[in-house]
């Protein structure tokens, strides 16, 4: 892909699923990866294993400090940022909505909206500060476009970040800053596992892959793969746009006319 040689990119849910498998294929695009997470030992492994020299930052996306913390960093050590992943997200609990409290509501939109606010704004000063232009892409979910009856705080979380995107991506335009997002469908890693509707485990993770039309679960390799090239230099014409990665999922209409 063409203009990630020699780029610094911030990726950040680096040690999770999606997130390991981007920094790798960024890594292995000739990128200098900046990996974020809360989980120490294992973004630092992901770091290890990359083909570019990166390095890693324990931080939580959905503190200022936090934020502002991976941004000095990155700086620090590289002198610059260019690419942001914004990718960290959490499921929360999937309770119903007569059940849902207000403290798990909160809890999942503090990681996965203001962590993306956070995350965008901090991309936006730093690239202003840099004096040039920068690419951002979020990470939503089939759950930004669709409903679900037990996911009230996460689809919300994931609806949410689409206004981010939009406006991010309005703002940006000018500036040479493009925004755009992904939007997978199902990816079998810690955070899809925990969800109560997988609870029975790889059959029934293989039946809902099987009704989709690629008939098949999606890998980090997937989704990473469509994020590195919207950060790509091949997607120049590209901002604002919802990219759905999700083997077709999406397409698939549960009413028969
Ligand atoms: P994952 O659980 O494997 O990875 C998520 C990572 O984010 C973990 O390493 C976790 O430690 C980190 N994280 C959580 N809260 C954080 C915080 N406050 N600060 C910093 N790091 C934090 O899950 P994944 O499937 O790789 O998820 C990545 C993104 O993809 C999420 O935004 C998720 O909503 C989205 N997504 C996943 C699927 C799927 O099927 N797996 C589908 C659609 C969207």
């Amino acid at each position: 892909m063409r203009g990630l040689t020699g780029k610094v990119a911030v990726v950040t849910g680096a040690a999770g699923g999606i997130g390991a498998a981007t920094a790798r294929r960024l890594a292995a695009e000739g990128a200098h990866v900046v990996a974020v997470d809360t989980d120490e030992d294992r973004v630092r492994q992901v770091v290890e294993s990359l083909e570019t020299e990166g390095t890693w930052v324990r931080a939580d996306v959905s503190a200022e400090d936090g934020v502002a913390g991976y941004v000095t960093a990155a700086v620090d050590r590289f002198g610059r940022i260019d690419l942001h992943h914004l990718n960290a997200g959490i499921p929360g609990s999937f309770a119903t909505l007569p059940e849902l409290t207000v403290d798990e509501f909160d809890r999942v939109l503090a990681v996965n909206v203001r962590g993306v606010f956070l995350g965008v704004r901090a991309a936006f000063r730093q690239y202003a500060a840099q004096g040039g232009p920068g690419n951002v892409v979020i990470t939503g979910s089939i759950g930004s476009l669709r409903g679900s009856a037990d996911l009230l705080a996460y689809q919300t979380s994931k609806h949410a970040v689409l206004g981010i995107l939009r406006g991010a991506a309005m703002y940006g335009g000018p500036l040479g800053i493009r925004v755009n997002a992904v939007a997978p469908g199902i990816v079998p890693t810690d955070l899809f596992a925990a969800t109560p509707d997988v609870s029975g485990g790889k059959d029934d993770m293989s039946r809902r892959a099987s009704s989709t039309p690629l008939r098949r679960a999606g890998t980090g390799d997937d989704v990473a793969g469509v994020v590195a090239f919207l950060l790509s230099d091949d997607a120049a014409y590209m901002t604002g746009e919802v990219v759905s990665v999700d083997g077709g999922a999406s397409i698939v209409s549960t009413v028969r006319p």
